[in-house]
């Protein structure tokens, strides 16, 4: 009972080498095989529901494939999972640090040694990522997120106020009083695992909504928080249809805080409806949301033309532009450009875009019809746009057997053009060629064009221009690359989140994200209490 168990700093987990070990790859090849149907419950008390109420879940790269049915919670089974939390709460809140912990612990090593290969399978097929993109993902930042998690949690709870002779003081890192609501996206499998358990860790109960698109591999999960001994109610599992659970969540007055990845659209249509139910809520909620982006790649006339050229390729259309930190507007000098042009134009033809359990494919499908038809709007209409737009490369679209998009490079002649702004959440970068003369006039678009300001990469030699551009970018991106791709932040190493439209900025997998889950609590014990009320030594 008497210990204090010290949890050392972790380091990243390797990536798996399916190439060397081939029993690994047979294992991830028969559930890519499998035919199995998984019936997807909502989970709440460690209860199955199975409500019957029905969505299917295909491959987006094979929609003739059904991988899963989702059965959502109804109202009043939502209704039930947020009692059935509070009730879970008293006993998890008291049960010390370390045993907590020792839950996310464990289920960190289920995913590396006993379960890595089916979970990383479900994020292959559901959400159409290749083996390169899903193992650092569904394995690698998912046990990094578990482990370090606990570590930094571990270095807030030995913030401790000075203590005197006499007296001790202390800080009880609270958990916040009430539930958090924990809403996730597709993109990432880590990502749903974070929301949810980050709280938790920190004595938190949560409702974990995930996303749809994703429903398969976070259950997986799930199926693996519960065989690491997490006690039931703690986390519920409610994939239910997203504005009936949120309406629910967010008009209980034990609402205590959002943990929100996803579009700055839905976020702030949550922050709306948080706002207007302010005046019912115990406490006042502690809102954290990450969002999207409009992540910018910037060439300095002394970059190398190779380099920049990687990037946008590695960044823009990995995992087919659907992470938040894509590479998705380019900002490249007219004496590098016809370099940087005719490289992509010789290297886009040769990414495979196709079944992502083939070992040649570098690009699965997008994630699902309405994102498929946005993307073939946007480029329809910049081939209709006339001389303000042309397509570089690319530009193809289809629908069998599933939602494909090529990857597709657009120039514009005008900065401020539309598709330099909004975030299109898929393959397609914007290109936009300077005057070399013109970097400082430059730095002020890449700065205030779009709304978001989340990730960004400056490609650049010349020490002064680097400088200048990190000082004027300041506020452009949350984070920031120097002469590498804006995307694959690893924990513990960039801990990651953006500002402006792109979120609240607090840095998901580090103590700066967890410290916002607790609402400390400062005690001042006196050994021997005050004998009289006249003041000494006067
Ligand atoms: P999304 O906003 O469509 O969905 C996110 C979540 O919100 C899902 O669980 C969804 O079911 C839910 N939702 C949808 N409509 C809702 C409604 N009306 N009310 C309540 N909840 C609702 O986002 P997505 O398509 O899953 O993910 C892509 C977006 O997420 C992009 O904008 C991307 O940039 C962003 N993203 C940001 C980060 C980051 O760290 N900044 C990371 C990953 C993804």
């Amino acid at each position: 009972m008497n210990a204090i168990p010290q949890f050392p700093r972790p380091v990243n987990e390797p990536e798996f080498n399916y190439q060397a070990e081939p029993e690994g790859r047979a294992v991830l090849e028969s559930h890519l095989r499998s035919t199995d149907v998984v019936d997807i419950p909502a989970v709440i008390g460690g209860e199955k529901i199975y409500s019957g109420d029905v969505e299917e879940v295909r491959a987006p790269h094979d929609t003739r494939r059904l991988l899963a049915r989702i059965h959502r919670p109804n109202e009043q089974q939502v209704r039930g999972a947020i009692q059935n939390s509070l009730a879970a709460a008293r006993e998890w809140t008291a049960l010390p640090f370390d045993k907590r912990a020792s839950v996310f612990l464990r289920a960190a090593e289920i995913v590396a040694q006993l379960r890595r290969h089916e979970i990383t399978a479900a994020t292959m097929l559901g959400q159409s990522k290749t083996l390169d993109q899903a193992e650092p993902d569904a394995a690698g930042e998912l046990i990094d997120f578990m482990r370090f998690n606990v570590y930094e949690a571990q270095q807030i709870h030995a913030q401790q106020p000075l203590t005197v002779q006499g007296a001790m003081n202390r800080t009880d890192w609270r958990p916040l009083e009430g539930f958090v609501y924990a809403v996730s996206p597709f993109n990432f499998t880590a990502i749903g695992a974070n929301l949810a358990c980050g709280p938790a860790l920190m004595g938190n109960v949560c409702l974990w909504k995930p996303s749809q698109k994703s429903a398969l591999a976070n259950y997986r999960f799930f199926e693996i928080l519960e065989q690491a001994g997490l006690p039931p109610g703690v986390i519920n599992f409610i994939p239910a249809d997203p504005a009936m659970a949120t309406r629910v969540a967010l008009d209980s007055p034990d609402f205590a805080g959002l943990h929100f990845t996803g579009s700055s659209q839905i976020f702030k249509s949550l922050w709306r409806s948080i706002g207007e139910n302010v005046d019912r809520y115990r406490g006042l909620p502690r809102i954290v949301g990450e969002t999207g982006g409009k992540d910018f790649v910037l060439a300095h006339p002394s970059a190398d033309a190779d380099a920049v050229t990687t990037a946008l390729i590695r960044g823009a259309f990995e995992y087919q532009g659907q992470k938040c930190s894509a590479a998705s507007r380019a900002y490249v000098p007219r004496s590098l450009w016809p370099a940087v042009k005719s490289a992509l134009q010789e290297q886009l033809p040769q990414l495979r875009v196709g079944d992502v359990a083939q070992r040649e494919t570098f690009m699965g499908a997008v994630i699902d019809g309405v994102s498929h038809g946005r993307l073939n709007a946007r480029i329809q209409a910049a081939r209709d746009d006339g001389q303000a737009a042309s397509i570089v490369s690319g530009g193809r679209t289809w629908t069998e057997p599933g939602w494909f998009v090529e990857p597709t490079v657009i120039e514009v002649t005008d900065p401020r053009h539309a598709l330099m702004r909004d975030e299109l959440f898929g393959p397609v970068l914007t290109v936009f060629v300077y005057e070399d003369k013109a970097w400082e006039d430059t730095l002020k678009l890449v700065d205030d064009t779009s709304a978001y300001a989340l990730t960004g990469s400056i490609f650049c030699v010349d020490r002064q221009a680097l400088m200048q551009a990190e000082t004027a970018l300041a506020n452009a991106a949350g984070n920031l690359y120097i002469n590498t791709k804006p995307t694959g932040a690893v924990v513990g190493q960039q801990p990651f989140g953006g500002s402006r439209a792109s979120g609240t900025n607090d840095k998901a997998g580090s103590w700066m994200n967890l410290l916002r889950w607790t609402s400390p609590r400062v005690i001042k014990e006196s050994y021997l209490p005050q004998g009289r009320w006249q003041f000494t030594g006067n």
